[in-house]
């Protein structure tokens, strides 16, 4: 069938919204009509070419739409569900899934973190007859997608298809790391870095653990009300004196936890000066591939302080985008009010910049 889909065919330009041949699903595969997908910051690090990627490739790893066809032996979804577009789905049967790291299987990574199909193929065509890869096996910046069954998961009946989408990146990354990764704890003190779709998702994170201060911090004073009505308690615009400022909010001491929630090695260097003693310090945002970050060792020695990160909030995608579906539905996750504005497919360029301009927290598209 034909469809249409926002193409990245060479680095750093602008992409191109093309109508491309999109195949049949194969065996254990599913086509689905994409209700609405988020623009996360990750797919433009593919743009930038921070995130390596063949080209040329339909972008989009945040999508919801509706199953409209299953190949042969699909069992999980029927034709007419609501599903999310899971981009890290698990096997179940390696030792990572037995030990219950599922967010560390690689078992489906291979190929679709090559933008391919489990049989090493895409399902997309351009006009000249050009294989289009399908960034994360998935490629949801577009009408329909044909994915592995596998990717599909049922959303429950009454979730919104924009909820899902961000369900499916930036809510299960920046909440998860709360609740699984760092369970911060009641009354702590936190501050996140960067106040975007997974920032504001980190804040809503802590506002369910219980955390007692939330200090935000971003580059656009755009972000300070809406960081604010997320349940953040302060809110500093970055600057050369951002640490101290964080410390004189927390009694000279600095924050029990901090998060990069943008993936720059200047915000994760400053993460743990950032804290007090035995403090936590999470990477969740998506560093540069192959950046080096710089630490002083007494930090971590003497101090006791500690940095990790996290994939994917790690979650286990089986359970916990079911759960924060259903938190959504129960008036505990605001996630509505991480989208601040609404676009058309043809207006992805513009969503970009916008994105990057760091003006508007989550934009999403939807048709
Ligand atoms: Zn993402
Ligand atoms: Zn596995």
């Amino acid at each position: 069938m034909k469809i249409k889909a926002a193409v990245l065919r060479e680095l750093n330009k602008p992409l191109t919204v093309e109508e491309l041949e999109l195949d049949d699903p194969k065996s254990n595969e599913v086509l689905v009509k994409i209700e609405a997908f988020g623009v996360c910051h990750s797919d433009y690090h593919v743009v930038t070419g921070l995130a390596k990627q063949e080209l040329p490739v339909v972008l989009g790893h945040e999508g919801a739409g509706t199953v409209i066809e299953v190949g042969e032996k699909v069992t999980n979804v029927e034709v007419g569900q609501n599903v999310l577009l899971n981009w890290f789905p698990y096997c179940k049967q390696c030792p990572q899934c037995f030990a219950g790291n599922t967010n560390h299987c690689k078992t489906y990574m291979e190929m679709l973190g090559k933008g391919k199909m489990l049989d090493g193929t895409t399902r997309l065509t351009d006009s000249n007859g050009r294989p289009v890869l399908q960034l994360s096996g998935l490629a949801c910046w577009s009408t329909h997608v044909v994915v592995p069954d596998i990717i599909c998961t049922k959303m429950p009946k009454g979730t919104p298809p924009e909820i899902a989408a961000l369900i499916g990146c930036a809510v299960t990354t920046g909440v998860g790391a709360v609740l699984n990764q760092a369970t911060v704890h009641e009354g702590s003190s936190v501050v996140v870095y960067g106040a975007g779709g997974v920032g504001l998702s980190i804040i809503m994170g802590c506002v369910l653990a219980g955390a007692e201060k939330i200090i935000a911090i971003d580059r656009s004073t755009a972000k300070e009300a809406i960081a604010i009505s997320m349940g953040a308690t302060d809110f500093l615009l970055s600057s050369e004196d951002t640490v101290e400022n964080v410390k004189e909010l927390t009694d000279g001491l600095g924050a029990d936890y901090a998060f990069d929630a943008v993936g720059n090695t200047d915000i994760a260097q400053m993460l743990l000066p950032s804290l007090r003693e035995r403090g936590l310090a999470l990477l969740v945002g998506v560093p540069p591939t192959d950046s080096r970050i710089q630490i002083d060792a007494t930090d971590v020695f003497r101090q006791e302080k500690r940095l990790s990160g996290t994939i994917y909030g790690s979650v286990d995608t089986e359970v916990d985008f079911e759960k924060f579906a259903q938190m959504y539905l129960d008036g505990k996750l605001p996630i509505n009010k991480l989208i601040s504005k609404h676009y058309k497919l043809e207006e992805i360029n513009k969503a970009c910049k916008e994105m990057l301009d760091g003006s508007i927290a989550r934009g999403v598209v939807t048709f």
